[in-house]
């Protein structure tokens, strides 16, 4: 299949290089200029599993003014969320009527998004459960071995098509371990869900996931995210796909069994002092609170936490500039 990537940090990097790897034609288009200019000048991206085997991968990269193949079957969208909007309108020339688009992010917001420039019945969205980190400028690390990781996705529609199935065929070959769902909103939320107590607490903290597991309190913390997000959830007649208590258990089990070394995704972005998602995670509950008249009170606060943080330390890089030392590993 002919894909194309559209943000080739450090996700778009790790699915189109495993697609590519698998047998299909695939395209990178980015818009961060020290990273298309090594990926260029080194004639592909260096990639690292678990910063060990550091090898060269050819890649096809473009900025996206200078794209225009139109012949692409799947777009495969891995931005931030607040990048997308910008990379849409500066994108939109190669779009057509035919393509599908798959997309992982984090959070919500960015399908309404793309529902303004695709078919629903062309919008494939869904979770990927694996860690991978853009080292810098042309250096991507794929956490974890060959196979590690899984994926949940759904159609807008809710209704599976050939499509979707090659799709799905092709993330196998790739590894990916996708499990395909017919519930779009629930599969969604389920990571929004986890991301909202573990990504933020542990990024407020600077703490790894078990770090935060070990503490006593953790799992009244949890439970009170959770319980809120599952009453916004149900008023608006979301059908999750775990039950409260399974997903207590997913955030036990991931924080203390499969990942407890690990920073989040969202520490990532707090350390390196930018933006953090938090509005479409935390705050895409409150604003759902609001659609149906609830307040999702310790999710709002804790949205104002983080950015009360990103504020603080912008004001100490402004005033004396950091060096960075940070080199954590990070997880959805
Ligand atoms: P990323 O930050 O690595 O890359 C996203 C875009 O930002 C790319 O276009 C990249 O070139 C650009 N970029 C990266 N660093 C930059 C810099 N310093 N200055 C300017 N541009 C820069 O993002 P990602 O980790 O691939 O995440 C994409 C989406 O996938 C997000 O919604 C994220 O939450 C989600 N996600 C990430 C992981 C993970 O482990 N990284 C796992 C699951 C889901």
């Amino acid at each position: 299949m002919k894909f194309t990537v559209v943000g080739a940090g450090a996700m778009g990097l790790r699915y189109g290089v495993l697609l590519q790897a698998a047998g299909n034609d695939v395209d990178f288009v980015d818009a961060w200029e020290p990273h298309v200019t090594a990926m260029r000048a080194n004639g592909g991206v260096y990639v690292t599993r678990d910063h060990e085997d550091r090898h060269l991968v050819p890649v096809n990269v473009y900025y996206p003014e200078e794209y225009h193949k139109q012949d692409r079957d799947v777009l495969i969208f891995f931005l931030k969320q607040m990048q997308l909007s910008d990379m849409l309108k500066r994108c939109a020339h190669f779009f057509n009527d035919q393509q599908y688009v798959l997309t992982c992010m984090n959070g919500m917001g960015h399908v309404d998004k793309l529902l303004q420039y695709f078919k629903p019945q062309h919008v494939i969205a869904g979770t990927a459960l694996v860690a991978t980190i853009l080292d810098g400028p042309g250096e991507v690390d794929f956490v974890g071995k060959v196979g590690a990781g899984t994926m949940n996705l759904a159609n807008y529609t809710e209704k599976p098509d050939d499509m979707t199935q090659r799709v799905v065929a092709e993330l196998t070959k790739g590894h990916f371990n996708p499990t395909l769902t017919t519930n779009f909103m629930g599969t969604l939320m389920a990571k929004v869900v986890f991301n909202s107590v573990v990504n933020t607490l542990c990024t407020l903290f600077e703490i790894t996931m078990g770090e935060f597991a070990d503490y006593k309190g953790a799992d009244d913390l949890a439970r009170q995210l959770v319980d809120e997000a599952y009453d916004v959830a149900e008023r608006m007649n979301v059908t999750m796909l775990n039950t409260r208590q399974e997903e207590m258990d997913s955030i036990n089990y991931v924080s203390k069994v499969a990942n407890p070394l690990h920073y989040p995704s969202m520490y990532q972005d707090m350390t390196h002092n930018r933006p953090t998602e938090v509005d479409y995670i935390n705050g895409y509950i409150v604003k759902m609170g609001q659609a149906c008249h609830y307040e999702a009170k310790t999710h709002a606060f804790l949205t104002h936490l983080v950015h009360l943080a990103e504020h603080t330390r912008q004001q100490n890089v402004t005033q004396s500039p950091a060096v960075d030392t940070v080199e954590q590993q990070e997880l959805a």
